[in-house]
């Protein structure tokens, strides 16, 4: 833009396809810059907005001035604005929307129009503004130039001596030393000494905890091959994607660090994500130790304070690393060279609300538009991954083996089919039991929490479900209530069945909290931890339970998927799976890749110390192919097989999917408008004349959440363009009913 102008076009973090024009006032003019938020009259509304540029001079009467500019410095750069517009085009969502995403939460804004606004319309209710996030500041002591002719003495001396030693001495730091030292303060102040000024600091959510630095490994054989590769791909400063395909043990974390020291020292910086912040500690802390300064932590577990303050350290440069979650894909690195997603196979890059973005595909975008070198590393990389590095998209390194020739584990498969009563069968009985004995550390993967995952009246056959959703409620035996897991509706344990009033009720089904039980009563000299979404509420959670397991200090550790990625617990020499089947099962073309994945993952937990370890993994299928090819490590016998049977169906990656999702309170209202839907996108499809699959629409597996009925369509092609276009012009043309929710979901990865 070319300022100072007079119009600006500024997007709206509402669902609203356009972007709008605005009259800026005379004093805007100078400081108004793309990438600063604004604050516009919307409606009847306030919003906030953000400048995209200038906007052609318009003779239009009716066009609304900007209220106010809520920053100084831009929060977005013209190459983020670039990536926001592919988001908002590729993913069919309002760009306004992608920008809200993209920054950090609470800077964004919104309000009634109040009468606190002036006549003029400049001024706007300090109320509404003091409700986003803003930069903390503190008050600072600064000893001034001028010498004392009055003879100081005691604590004034000192506290003065301690404000001269430093550039700028904070208040809290003062206190801390000195105790309340308001009257010494005021005095020198009053001599001319000192003088104070508010100055901006971060919120730091490491600030307690003291790292201990660590220096680069010598790598192996496989390591220092992979190495060479992206410091080549670093240097050749084009897109470079690579997938890191390393058995679970083999090093990849080593990789990562030393991929990212070399780009940093050509200048690049670098984004790492990893699939959950608080799963992961230990790979935080590894990239902590390496990099002691200019490391970002992005993830919703910070505080919005605390997270605008790391966003910030990484946009002014001072943090050239940002690792995070999903949404640190957004983090404002000034020149990325390396982006790394770590276990890239994992579901929870997707987000599966509002902008439904992959960011394990947006790493691949964003490589391209910085020319950076993209690193996908994971034991049990997605079947589709597999593909693009095997046709040559993709570069493939390899890390066959653990570090320091460790076995991979011994992994059984137990055939569940006819055992009755007991969660654990006798062999993991046994494994347990003698793993216990020698003295050797267990996990135990259970992929459902609470007790009974139902509660059936032996007399009528009534079982308990949620109101809302069309889902069993779970017996949590600690709180006494029985739980939906989809919205949380919960009512207290009944002695009697509500519908027949029989006294004989029978909880069903299996949760960690029950098996805790079984193990405890089985071993009960062993020290049994659980780890799931009850026991780690609250910040610190997982680390608490995950740290008293790693010193030793629990002999078993029970607990849903948390447990079953990413750590590394050398003293862990037994795993056992209860049931493989939860995955397989799930109603999707992908649950043999889930499986796949499970198993693959729990056995990575095993055996990674000094000792051997051991896999015993219980289902009711113990001959299908994606549990087999897990037990025996062999993931290309899994691929081989998995890739035909896409073929077959034409799944990814041979087609492309788009699911568009309808939900409401009215059952009918709902299928009818799916039905309208699936009716116009076949005329538009027969008007084309293209030939992609529409699949439904059919009433979601889980046909009600929330007491919203759901229902969708499944929209399959081997030409993305074609499919995309389709969907694009269905959306410009057909609405459904308003009472009715329609949601659009590209490369869609649940489809519940
Ligand atoms: P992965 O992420 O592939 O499962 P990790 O990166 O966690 O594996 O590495 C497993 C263990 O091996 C870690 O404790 C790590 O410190 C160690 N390790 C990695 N590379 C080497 C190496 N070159 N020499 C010795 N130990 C290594
Ligand atoms: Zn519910």
């Amino acid at each position: 833009m070319q300022p100072p102008s007079c119009f600006i076009e500024v997007a709206v973090p509402l669902h609203l396809e356009q972007t709008f024009t605005y009259k800026l006032p005379l004093d805007l003019q100078e400081r108004a810059v793309p990438g600063l938020r604004v604050l516009v009259p919307f409606g009847r509304r306030t919003v906030t907005g953000y400048i995209l540029g200038a906007a052609p001079v318009s003779a239009e009467l009716k066009i609304k001035e900007v209220l106010e500019l809520l920053d100084t410095e831009p929060l977005f750069a013209g190459s983020d604005l670039e990536f926001y517009r592919w988001i908002a085009s590729y993913y069919m969502h309002p760009l306004g929307e992608v920008i809200k995403t993209a920054l950090p939460p609470g800077l964004t804004i919104m309000g009634r129009r109040t009468a606190v606004m002036a006549a003029d319309g400049s001024i706007v209710s300090e109320e509404l503004l003091s409700k986003g996030t803003r930069c903390r500041k503190e008050r600072h002591f600064i000893a001034s130039a001028e010498e004392t002719t009055q003879a100081l003495k005691g604590r004034a001396a000192e506290i003065l001596g301690f404000i001269k030693s430093g550039q700028g001495v904070s208040a809290a730091s003062v206190r801390s030393r000195f105790g309340d030292a308001h009257t010494q303060l005021k005095r020198l102040h009053d001599l001319g000494l000192i003088r104070s000024e508010n100055r901006e600091v971060y919120r730091d959510p490491f600030s307690r905890s003291v790292i201990q630095s660590d220096t680069p490994l010598a790598l192996n054989a496989s390591q220092e091959t992979a190495i060479e590769s992206l410091r080549e791909g670093v240097d050749a400063k084009a897109f470079r994607p690579y997938l890191l395909h390393g058995v679970t043990g083999s090093g990849k974390t080593e990789v990562y660090l030393q991929a990212i020291s070399y780009a940093l020292e050509k200048g690049r910086d670098a984004i790492v994500l990893v699939p959950e912040i608080a799963l992961t500690p230990q790979l935080v802390e590894r990239f902590r130790r390496r990099f002691s300064c200019g490391i970002a932590v992005l993830h919703s577990g910070l505080s919005s304070g605390e997270r605008y303050d790391e966003w910030r350290r990484i946009r002014r440069g001072e943090a050239r690393i940002a690792i995070g979650a999903r949404s640190a894909i957004f983090a404002p690195v000034r020149n990325p060279g390396i982006i790394v997603i770590d276990e890239e196979h994992e579901a929870t890059y997707k987000q599966s609300d509002g902008l439904r973005y992959n960011a394990r595909d947006l790493s691949l975008v964003l490589g391209k538009q910085h020319r950076a070198v993209v690193l996908l590393g994971s034991a049990t990389p997605l079947v589709t991954t597999f593909h693009a590095a095997r046709t040559g998209r993709i570069a493939e390194l390899t890390l066959g083996s653990r570090v320091n020739d460790r076995p991979m584990p011994d992994t059984l498969l137990i055939d569940g089919r006819g055992r009755k009563g007991t969660a654990l069968s006798p062999e993991l009985t046994k494994a347990l039991t003698d793993n216990l004995a020698n003295g050797g550390q267990s996990m135990l993967l259970l992929n459902r929490r609470g007790f009974a995952t139902w509660l059936e009246c032996r007399d009528c056959g009534h079982t308990l479900r949620c109101p809302n959703c069309s889902v069993t409620l779970t017996y949590h035996q600690q709180k006494k209530r029985h739980i939906c897991h989809y919205c949380d509706h919960s009512i207290p344990a009944p002695s009697l069945c509500p519908e027949c009033k029989g006294g004989e009720i029978g909880l069903f089904g299996l949760g960690t909290e029950r098996l805790e039980e079984e193990v405890s009563a089985l071993l009960p000299d062993a020290r049994v931890a659980r780890m799931d979404r009850d026991t780690t509420s609250g910040r610190g959670g997982h680390s608490r339970i995950l740290k008293k397991f790693e010193s030793g200090g629990t002999d078993i550790l029970i607990g849903t998927q948390m447990i079953a990625k990413g750590h590394d617990f050398p003293g862990v020499t037994l795993v056992g799976v209860v049931s493989a089947d939860t995955a397989l099962n799930i109603p999707d073309f992908r649950g043999a890749e889930r499986g796949f994945q499970l198993v693959s993952q729990v056995t990575g937990r095993a055996g990674r110390g000094d000792q051997p370890g051991k896999v015993l993994v219980q289902t009711m299928n113990p001959g299908h192919f994606a549990l087999v090819t897990a037990a025996s490590h062999n993931y290309e016998a899994f691929y081989d097989e998995e890739l035909a049977e896409r073929s077959d169906a034409g799944y990814p990656p041979f087609s492309h999917l788009v699911a568009i999702h309808f939900s409401g309170n009215s059952s009918q209202l709902v299928e009818k408008g799916a039905k309208a839907a699936a009716d116009f996108l076949r005329e538009l499809r027969q008007k084309r004349g293209w030939s992609m699959e529409i699949l439904g629409p059919s009433a979601a597996p889980l046909g009600m959440i929330r007491g919203r009925y759901r229902w969708q369509i499944l929209l399959k092609s081997s030409r993305r363009a074609e499919l995309h276009r389709l969907v694009q012009q269905f959306r410009g043309e057909h609405s459904p009913h308003s009472t009715v929710r329609m949601a659009i979901d590209i490369d869609p990865m649940e489809l519940l």
